[in-house]
């Protein structure tokens, strides 16, 4: 989240706190008429016009990366059971010994999945 001035500018969340007294005593030609506050989706190069630091934005930092955790069977394809999982959230899943037809012990799973042999495994999205 910015604030957008009258001239153009983009003003960065820090300065809108420290320069909260300028923006509320703006003249309206000293560039802290603040018009609009606007969220940085995704450009990667925005600057604040006053402090000069980039914006951050929602997506372009968004490069932490997801999981899916397919079933893995001999005889079929990849079966994807869940996906956009966190990378220990993918490794908490497939080191469950219920989500390996070796070390399963719930009949629901066999009944889902065949008698095996099957295993569930992670690959980053
Ligand atoms: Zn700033």
């Amino acid at each position: 989240m910015f604030a957008v001035a009258d001239d153009g500018g983009a003003i960065c969340k820090d300065c809108c706190e420290s320069e909260r007294e300028s923006i509320g005593t703006t003249t309206g030609r000293d560039g802290w008429c603040v018009t609009a506050l606007a969220t940085n989706w995704e450009d990667d190069s925005l600057f604040c016009s006053h402090c000069s630091n980039r914006i951050e934005s929602a997506y372009a930092e968004d490069k932490v990366p997801t999981y899916v955790v397919n079933l893995l069977r001999f005889d079929q394809p990849a079966e994807k059971v869940e996906t956009g999982l966190t990378l220990s959230k993918a490794k908490a899943m497939c080191n469950d010994p219920e989500t390996s037809s070796e070390t399963c012990t719930d009949p629901g799973m066999f009944a889902k999945w065949g008698p095996g042999p099957w295993f569930m495994a992670f690959t980053e999205e």
